[in-house]
């Protein structure tokens, strides 16, 4: 499987996807720029269990019973999410992952925060805020992934 390596940005936490990832979208909301410093998260859901640690140890830090996210102890660097709540998925920050090159999000959530600056593709998915539901982007996504197989 194509872009299953991933870590920290100090290396001293590596991990590997065991399924196929479920869906890729961006979140513009603030709170995730303020988390990432950046304009948004890239996103990329894969199936409860599919991230398994290869090396090190992450852990959770900034509110574990609402995120669960989990960061590289020595430089903070937010890998993945498991809300304690929601057994379904792991929401794993894409641009930890070795090869991001070809990830290309389905979706655009929380569009309403948006930096102005940032054009969307035509075509993409975009809700305001959270989506209703996860369906139509999971849909979007396995229907580029049959198209391009
Ligand atoms: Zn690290
Ligand atoms: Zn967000």
């Amino acid at each position: 499987m194509e872009h299953s390596r991933g870590r920290c940005f100090c290396g001293d936490v590596e991990y590997e996807l065991t399924a196929e990832p479920i869906a890729l979208l961006c979140c513009h909301c603030t709170e995730c720029q303020t988390a990432s410093g950046s304009s948004f998260i890239l996103s990329l859901k894969v199936p409860y269990g599919a991230v398994k640690v290869t090396k090190g140890e992450a852990k959770p830090y900034l509110r574990p019973e609402a995120d669960g996210q989990q960061r590289c102890p020595r430089c903070l660097a937010a890998l993945w999410s498991e809300r304690l709540d929601s057994k379904e998925m792991v929401t794993v920050s894409a641009g930890t992952l070795d090869n991001s090159s070809k990830l290309e999000p389905v979706a655009h959530i929380w569009t309403s925060d948006k930096q102005p600056w940032i054009a969307l593709p035509k075509g993409a998915i975009q809700f305001p805020n959270n989506p209703p539901s996860m369906e139509p982007i999971v849909k979007a996504w396995r229907f580029r992934n049959e198209r391009n197989a």
